[in-house]
């Protein structure tokens, strides 16, 4: 099959895009734990799939709300991917599918899912790899079509293709040239100042630990620190209040209703981000008009550029109104 066959059938199953590269080029990039190859050595070609997150996402203002159908567009690619995986097994290939956020127990890095739960770290790699876009400035996978409005899933299949090649320019303008995810993020775990003239790679980052506080308000950080306070405590009274309080009630939902949603609770880096051929329709909407209420500050103080947070609160720790409450 060509690379054109296999993409029309992947749109037929719902994914937007698809990009190829394989495990060998893989397996000299990431680190051992999440290399290809542990997961199988009969499966040459890995391929990345993308399903756009809708506008209407992003045009919407409650937090909860814009998590919970971020954990719907999630399920949907991970279904549209298991079935691509039937329709090759169909036609005698082999193919395993790869969850979106998967988790690198091994190499212990729990925060590999930040920013805004797009993919884990090392599917984003395999889509810069695999020529689907580059890296924004905190690290989210940029692509031309829709920004970093995207989620993405892996496969491993023996399909018989060419790897696609990276793209050769950055996408992601640069904190001197835009900057605006690092003025809204209410974490502030993005980059805010660079040497003038630096090229991208030299400051592009991402505080993970500071972003999962919003993005995973309820995840897997959350609910190891509420369960140590659970069985730390002595005090029947206390216990109960622990045990019956809404963190308990939502650290369940998020495992067992919305799910991957777990890791989506802040998003506002993916909305503001001007890359993308959605960004037009998408900054139609009041809510998105309103990122910057007072536009992007910037000081320029020797050699460096710095962004001013469009709301310094976030730096003492408050959330904002748009973060999810869970
Ligand atoms: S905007 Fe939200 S999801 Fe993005 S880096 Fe900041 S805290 Fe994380
Ligand atoms: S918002 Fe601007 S600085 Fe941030 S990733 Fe997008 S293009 Fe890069």
């Amino acid at each position: 099959m060509t690379k054109e066959e296999i993409r029309a059938l992947a749109k037929n199953c719902g994914i937007d895009l698809v990009g190829f590269t394989t495990c060998e080029r893989l397996d000299q990039k990431l680190p051992e734990s999440v290399r290809p190859s542990q997961i199988s050595e009969y499966l040459p070609v890995f391929m990345v799939l993308a399903r756009h997150i809708p506008v209407g996402i992003s045009a919407a203002a409650d937090g909860s709300a814009k998590q919970m159908a971020a954990a719907i567009v999630h399920r949907v690619l991970e279904e549209a991917a298991a079935g691509l995986a039937y329709v090759l097994e169909e036609k005698e290939y082999l193919a395993v599918v790869l969850p979106s956020l998967t988790m690198d127990f091994k190499g212990r890095d729990e925060l590999s899912n930040t920013p805004a739960g797009q993919a884990s770290l090392y599917l984003r790699l395999a889509a810069v790899e695999a020529g689907l876009g580059t890296l924004g400035l905190n690290n989210m996978l940029l692509t031309r079509e829709f920004g970093p409005r995207v989620y993405l899933c892996g496969m491993m299949t023996n399909l018989e293709v060419e790897a696609d090649e990276p793209l050769q320019n950055e996408l992601c303008l640069g904190l001197e040239d835009c900057g605006r995810c690092a003025a809204v993020c209410p974490g502030d775990a993005i980059p805010r100042q660079s040497r003038l003239g630096a090229p991208l790679a030299d400051y592009r980052g991402l505080d993970g630990r500071a972003c999962a506080t919003y993005s995973q308000p309820h995840g897997v950080g959350a609910f190891v620190d509420h369960f140590r306070s659970v069985f730390r405590q002595d005090d029947p009274t206390e216990l109960r209040s622990k045990i019956d309080s809404s963190d308990t009630s939502l650290l369940w939902y998020n495992m067992a209703v919305l799910r991957q949603g777990a890791f989506t609770g802040c998003s506002r880096c993916l909305q503001v981000c001007p890359i993308g051929n959605d960004y037009e329709s998408i900054q139609i909407s009041p809510h998105r008009q309103r990122d910057l209420p007072v536009g992007l500050r910037s000081q320029i103080s020797g050699e460096n550029v710095s962004i001013l947070l469009s709301n310094p609160a976030a730096s003492r720790g408050h959330k904002t109104d748009e973060v999810s409450k869970g």
